[in-house]
């Protein structure tokens, strides 16, 4: 099975390096058309329902800037009948 992930970026800390949309597997991250109060361009998820929260955006982000969410299994439990 095949985990869902989902990250958010904050735009004001990113500086637009590309980093994290070069390493994503799944090129779900892009660049922003618009700038930040910087004057960067920051880096912007695509919710295309490819990311699998595997973190590899948030670890190689120089400014901490990518918080990573992943959806984890339910688990059967077994009930008294
Ligand atoms: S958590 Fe992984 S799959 Fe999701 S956007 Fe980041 S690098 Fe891509
Ligand atoms: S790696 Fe961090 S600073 Fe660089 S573009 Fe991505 S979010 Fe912005």
């Amino acid at each position: 099975m095949t985990l869902k992930g989902r990250i958010v970026i904050d735009a004001e800390r990113c500086k637009g390096c590309e980093l994290c949309a070069s390493v994503c597997p799944h090129h779900a991250i892009h660049m922003a058309e618009t700038f930040n109060a910087k004057g960067y361009l920051p880096a912007r998820w695509t919710d295309s329902g490819d990311c699998t929260g595997c973190a590899a955006c948030a670890v190689i982000c120089p400014d901490a800037a990518i918080r990573v969410y992943r959806e984890t299994p339910l688990r059967a439990v077994p009930v008294a009948v």
